[in-house]
């Protein structure tokens, strides 16, 4: 079996692109087939190289190769140009001159049929396929059943403009024969397309691949997907700290399942269990809060080794023994890469003090909590995390307070903000010394504070 991905470089890979992309590369593993990779850049106005480039590099980080290609569709332009000359020679196509309006109200005097034009000897006319008025052309699809287009409602369409360049239409379906692709897996927004193909392939004597058609991707309003939905392209996942693949699986579940609708699945029970006829006909939602939590269970999953090393590409330092340490202590916590640093960063640098979380954890006996809880620090010999545990309990059982009355000032003091790993562990990783200064300079706030308000 041969498959095929064949995205237009008129922009970045969106996730339904990903999603094609994924299914094909899933079937083309699973059958034992091959993928070809098919760029079509015929449209000259959109197609860049830009955007071919960052189309591979979205490909690449999520880990889908190919067996051939990238082809690119413009460069098989003669071989197109060929066949509409064969098409011409053998009449299966002709010349007509006839433009918008005069197709438009010739379809209006025959109630609104397929446009079938007179024909002109004239070699500057665009060209265009006779399609049959009998019949009709049925589109075998695998996820919509067989779907008919009565042949009379299908204009004979253009193929070549008028200067001789192929159209769409036309470079997909000789593409699909050269390629001697069997299976071709797209968008449901394509389905419309496929019967003209159809026709092209029918006219030149040779039977269509099987197709396939993916329902549409919406966001969790029901609406289609965009960027209002968060993020929309594979770039921007990888950019709000998600892994590649968390993101393969969770992009693999949008329109399909296993029979028993496991959640968590390795690319190999991927390839092992995915089946094109298995993809529902119903538009798949995308929902970020879905791939954050599948995300999390991924990251947490993860040796402590691995995981470092991807959080110190994502932020962009050298791997050391302390941001493993710190890593480590962030891993329960943190659902995306992105979220790693601010739970982290105040071990490194001097964090930024969030008004908000200060206000809201700074009441009236907190200074002298802290002040209790310096002590009971300062007094350590061992600054592991049983010796911080212990000494601040030590702190609550002797005030009577409340554990959070005693712990969120000194988070807020050492961390800048209320959220953090847990609290033996950020005060023993952010060691002593740090830890008795910042509890220091919150203790000077606070008291300042209190001076200026009474
Ligand atoms: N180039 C088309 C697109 O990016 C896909 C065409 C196809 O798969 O047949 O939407």
């Amino acid at each position: 079996m041969r498959f095929r991905f064949a995205p237009s470089p008129t922009g970045v890979l969106h996730i339904g692109g990903a999603r094609t992309a994924l299914y094909n590369w899933l079937a083309s593993r699973g059958e034992k087939g091959e993928l070809v990779l098919r760029l079509e850049d015929t449209d000259p106005e959109r197609s860049t190289e830009e955007n071919v480039a960052s189309i591979l590099e979205a490909l690449e980080w999520l880990e889908l190769d190919w067996d051939i290609g990238p082809l690119r569709q413009k460069e098989r332009e003669d071989r197109h140009r060929e066949c509409v000359q064969q098409m011409l020679e053998s009449d299966l196509a002709y010349r007509d001159p006839a433009s918008a309006e005069e197709v438009a109200s010739w379809k209006k005097e025959n109630g609104n049929r397929g446009y079938r034009g007179k024909g002109a000897d004239d070699p500057s006319a665009a060209v265009r396929l006779r399609v049959p008025d009998e019949g009709e052309t049925v589109v075998r699809d695998e996820i919509h059943g067989d779907v008919s287009f009565p042949n009379s409602a299908i204009d004979d369409f253009v193929i070549a403009r008028s200067d001789g360049s192929p159209l769409y239409n036309l470079a997909v379906a000789i593409d699909d024969l050269d390629m001697e692709i069997t299976d071709v897996v797209r968008g449901d927004d394509h389905l419309s397309n496929t019967p003209k193909q159809i026709l092209v392939m029918e006219a030149l004597g040779t039977t269509p691949p099987r197709y396939a058609h993916l329902p549409l991707l919406h966001g969790p309003d029901g609406k289609k997907l965009s960027k209002r939905h968060g993020a929309d392209s594979v770039q921007a996942l990888r950019d709000s700290g998600y892994l590649p693949e968390a993101v393969r699986n969770y992009i693999a579940l949008l329109g399909w399942g296993t029979e028993d609708d496991e959640t968590l699945l390795t690319t190999e029970d991927l390839i092992a269990r995915f089946r094109i006829d298995r993809v529902g006909k119903a538009a798949a939602i995308f929902d970020e809060q879905k791939l954050r939590w599948m995300n999390g269970r991924y990251m947490r999953g993860l040796p402590v080794d691995d995981y470092t090393a991807r959080v110190a590409a994502f932020i962009d330092r050298e791997v050391d023994d302390r941001l493993r340490d710190a890593c480590e202590m962030a891993q329960e916590k943190a659902q995306t890469l992105a979220e790693v640093w601010p739970l982290i960063g105040y071990l490194f640098e001097e964090p930024e003090l969030d008004e908000k979380a200060w206000r809201k954890v700074m009441k009236e006996g907190s200074a002298d909590l802290l002040e209790s809880s310096h002590s009971a620090l300062a007094d350590l010999e061992g600054f592991g995390v049983p010796e911080v545990e212990k000494a601040l309990e030590q702190v609550v059982v002797d005030s009577g307070a409340k554990p959070g009355a005693v712990y969120q000032p000194v988070r807020v003091a050492l961390t800048g903000g209320s959220v953090s790993p847990g609290i033996f562990e950020t005060v023993s990783a952010l060691g002593q010394e740090q830890t008795l200064s910042r509890i220091e300079a919150a203790i000077d706030r606070c008291r300042s504070e209190q001076g200026a308000t009474g």
